[in-house]
C-alpha cells in the first residue's frame, strides 16, 4: 500500500530512538523495544485517526479543510512527558523523547500544514523550508498555479507560519487530495531525505544488533 511510503520516516525516527535509547542506558535490542519505540514514534500521529476511520485517507484539501495536526501535534506536551519518564527511567525516556521529537522535526519540514510548535502559547503553525502556498515548485507549475503566484510566494522560506484563520484558507486553495502520489511515488528533496533516513536506520539496526 502506497501509504505506508509516508510512515518510513517514522519507522526510521522509532529505530534512531531504540539504538540511542538502547546505547545510553546500557539495555540490550530485543524485537519488543523496536516495536514500542517505532509505535512512540507516530505516536504524535494518532490524531489523524479519526479522518482515517471517517474518510479512509488522511488529506487536506479542498475537499477537506481541516488538518488533523490540532489535537496532537504539541511538541511541549511530549518533551514534559518525556523529561518525566527520564527521571524514572532513562531507556524508556530516551526513547519516548527521541522518537517523538525527530517526528516533529520531520513535521517541521516534511509533507504536511507544519505543527503548532508554540501551543499553547500560539496556535499558530510552523514549517520550516517551506512556502505559504504548501506545495513543491514542481506540483504547482504541475497544476497551474505557478504563474498566479505573487513573486514573494514563490520564495521559498527558512520559516513559514499560518494563522488558524489562514491555514483552512490557504488549505483550500493548495491542499491536494494525491498527496502521496506527488510526494512519495517520485524522488524529490522532501521524500529523498526521508528515504534516505529510513535505509540508513536498517543500516544501522543492523550493524548495532
Ligand atoms: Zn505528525
Amino acid at each position: 500500500m502506497k501509504s505506508t511510503l509516508a510512515i518510513l520516516v517514522d519507522v526510521a525516527n522509532g529505530l534512531f530512538a531504540v539504538l540511542l535509547a538502547s546505547h545510553i542506558a546500557n539495555v540490550d535490542l530485543v524485537w519488543g523495544h523496536v516495536a514500542v519505540a517505532i509505535a512512540l514514534a507516530m505516536s504524535p500521529d494518532l490524531d489523524a485517526l479519526p479522518e482515517l476511520l471517517k474518510r479512509g485517507k488522511v488529506a487536506a484539501s479542498n475537499q477537506y479543510a481541516h488538518d488533523h495536526r490540532e489535537a496532537l501535534h504539541f511538541p511541549v506536551l511530549f518533551l514534559v512527558t518525556g523529561i518525566i519518564l527520564l527521571q524514572f527511567d532513562v531507556f524508556w525516556g530516551t526513547m519516548f523523547l527521541v522518537a517523538t521529537m525527530l517526528h516533529f522535526v520531520n513535521d517541521l519540514y516534511g509533507t504536511g500544514w507544519g505543527i503548532p510548535l508554540l501551543w499553547p502559547l500560539t496556535n499558530r503553525r510552523f514549517k520550516l523550508l517551506g512556502r505559504r502556498a504548501n506545495l513543491l515548485k514542481q506540483i504547482l507549475q504541475e497544476k497551474g498555479l505557478w504563474d498566479t503566484l505573487p513573486q514573494d510566494e514563490r520564495r521559498l522560506r527558512l520559516v513559514v507560519t499560518w494563522s488558524y484563520d489562514e491555514l483552512s484558507e490557504y488549505i483550500q486553495k493548495y491542499g491536494i487530495d494525491d498527496w502521496i502520489d506527488r510526494y512519495y511515488l517520485r524522488i524529490n528533496w522532501i521524500s529523498g531525505i526521508e528515504y534516505t533516513l529510513f535505509v540508513l536506520a536498517v543500516a544501522l539496526t543492523i550493524v548495532f544488533w
